[in-house]
């Protein structure tokens, strides 16, 4: 069953699984800002070319380019019946850009929203093994002896970019550039908000449902 999807959701609230997974289940693709750069890049087209240039004079990739790297990557065979959006659109001007692009057809969008302070508390909880890279996150079990690696037997420590800070500032950014979006895009009747705050697997089955619930209403996104 084909479907065009958008998920939004603060970094750490598990979208870009959510996406892939959903995606599987409809047999779309998972269609990634970074990934699409990455492929541009190497694929060595004219636009991947200018990608390149950007990122290594240490710019920001404008709209213009982004829009139309997803332009090309929409009008690929596998992306004829639907497509899971993730990362993109990040900004107004890309949103009402989509649309364009969509020519009418219509866009599901899901977000998932968590308290920042849900987010903070996961983050804190992450530790990582000083000798082996394995991530745990302290709160699948006791914290307290969430202090050596089973894998390894190494340290676990915090990773230097999981500081509440850091996790706080990140958090800001988003909400600075993403609230103006859902603004966007939540009077539709094509928008639905899950509660990002339960388990990974209530997650999905939350989105899973608000899919449904819209194909059900043949708001013609199948
Ligand atoms: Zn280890």
């Amino acid at each position: 069953m084909a479907l065009r999807l958008l998920i939004l959701g603060p970094p750490g609230a598990g979208k870009g699984t959510q996406a892939l997974k959903i995606a599987r289940e409809h047999g779309v693709p998972k269609i990634s800002t970074g990934d699409m750069l990455r492929d541009a890049v190497t694929s060595g087209s004219p636009l991947g070319a200018l990608v390149k240039e950007t990122v290594a004079q240490g710019q920001l990739v404008s709209d213009d380019v982004i829009v139309a790297l997803v332009r090309e990557r929409l009008t690929e065979s596998d992306a004829a019946d639907g497509f899971v959006l993730d990362g993109f659109p990040r900004t107004v001007v890309q949103a009402e850009a989509l649309d364009v692009l969509l020519d009418g057809a219509p866009l599901a969008v899901v977000e998932i929203r968590v308290p920042d302070d849900e987010l903070v508390r996961r983050v804190r909880g992450r530790r990582i093994c000083e000798r082996c890279g394995t991530t745990v996150s302290a709160f699948d079990g006791d914290p307290s002896l969430a202090l050596v690696c089973k894998m390894c037997g190494g340290r676990l420590v915090q990773r230097s970019d999981d500081s509440e800070q850091v996790v706080r500032d990140r958090l800001k950014i988003y909400w600075r550039e993403t609230q103006p979006m859902i603004g966007f895009y939540e009077g539709r009747p094509t928008f639905r908000r899950v509660d990002g705050a339960q388990p990974p697997v209530s997650v999905y089955e939350a989105i899973a449902a608000a899919v449904a619930e819209m194909n059900g209403k043949r708001m013609g996104l199948r």
